[in-house]
């Protein structure tokens, strides 16, 4: 058995923090953008701190300005998810990488990035819906531009909306008017919080902010009470421990918590958020998990399956998936 080679589901993958070193550098000398101050000598993201990425993520974001750029993107990243197992993608898309908020350049991107979604399938079998995502360091008036564009946009291949960027700055209720729009649109939501905030953060944002799905949110593991709200009410955490061990949100595999969280019946799946930045893929998270906890193939079926269950996409797509799974 190996890990490479059993079908996976992700749920909490940043399109653009996905992208393979060697395709940003590539765009870079196309463009002539010396953006080599972001790189390390084996050719790889210089990443260190939460900070440190967020701004390595940005100078990485900046050489992809078209459409184009963003087909040719997404059919890298697909390919990789791809040769990772990987059947079935959710990814993060944001309106202010995308066109810097203009609904009609938001338009063209989505577009582009649906037309190679659709050129990867048929070429890899790999299916991906997107999750229009807002920036919470950019500010609550951003939000509201990337809520209008999600809603301008929704349908089969936009399925969801969300937020990420760094946790410490403003509070969820700051953003409940593009929560509330989003929703109204017909839009399923899920938040980032609790990676680096404490327990009090994901509270706050089930409480104004009703995702049903958070991204990341293992502080809840050091809160009984929490655990069991999120487990009673259904919530599911888009959980990424090689994310978590690279920046310190937790100190160690060993020391990861989504193994209490799965135990206190939380509803947990596995991703790789940003894969190349923190040096991981779909098959080492797996690889890690069975070295630290002796998770086997029947977890990775369960984990699975919940995670498909929790997936934005229709009833439709997911009953294809499944059978791919069962066949698999
Ligand atoms: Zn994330």
């Amino acid at each position: 058995m190996s890990w490479k080679d059993l079908s996976k589901v992700e749920l909490h993958l940043h399109l653009e923090g996905a992208a393979p070193p060697s395709f940003i550098r590539g765009m870079a000398a196309e463009k002539s953008i010396d953006i080599s101050g972001i790189f390390d000598e084996r050719g790889g993201y210089r990443t260190g701190s939460f900070e440190h990425f967020l701004k390595v993520y940005e100078a990485a974001c900046s050489v992809l300005t078209s459409p184009e750029d963003y087909r040719r993107l997404t059919l890298a990243v697909l390919e990789e998810s791809a040769a990772n197992g990987v059947v079935y993608s959710e990814a993060f898309v944001s309106p202010d990488f995308c066109g810097g908020g203009d609904v009609e350049s938001w338009r063209d991107h989505i577009a582009a990035i649906e037309d190679a979604a659709c050129e990867a399938e048929a070429r890899a079998g790999i299916t991906l819906r997107t999750i229009v995502t807002c920036i919470r360091h950019f500010g609550p008036d951003k939000a509201k531009r990337a809520a209008l564009c999600a809603a301008e946009t929704m349908g089969g291949f936009v399925t969801g909306f969300g937020m990420a960027g760094a946790e410490t700055v403003g509070a969820p209720k700051d953003y409940a008017w593009s929560f509330d729009l989003a929703r109204e649109a017909g839009l399923r939501l899920t938040c980032h919080a609790g990676e680096w905030g404490g327990p009090g953060m994901v509270a706050d944002t089930l409480r104004d902010l009703r995702p049903e799905r958070i991204g990341h949110g293992i502080a809840a593991a050091r809160d009984p009470a929490l655990m069991e709200r999120i487990a009673e009410a259904g919530v599911v955490l888009e959980v990424c421990p090689g994310s978590n061990v690279y920046l310190g949100a937790v100190p160690s595999w060993q020391k990861h918590p989504i193994e209490t969280l799965r135990a206190r019946e939380v509803k947990v799946t596995v991703s790789t958020d940003d894969p190349p930045f923190f040096g991981t893929t779909m098959t080492r998270e797996w690889e890690m998990l069975d070295k630290t906890f002796g998770w086997n193939e029947g977890d990775l079926t369960e984990l699975n399956m919940v995670a498909l269950s929790a997936a934005f996409c229709d009833e439709a797509t997911k009953d294809r998936i499944r059978k791919t799974l069962e066949a698999a």
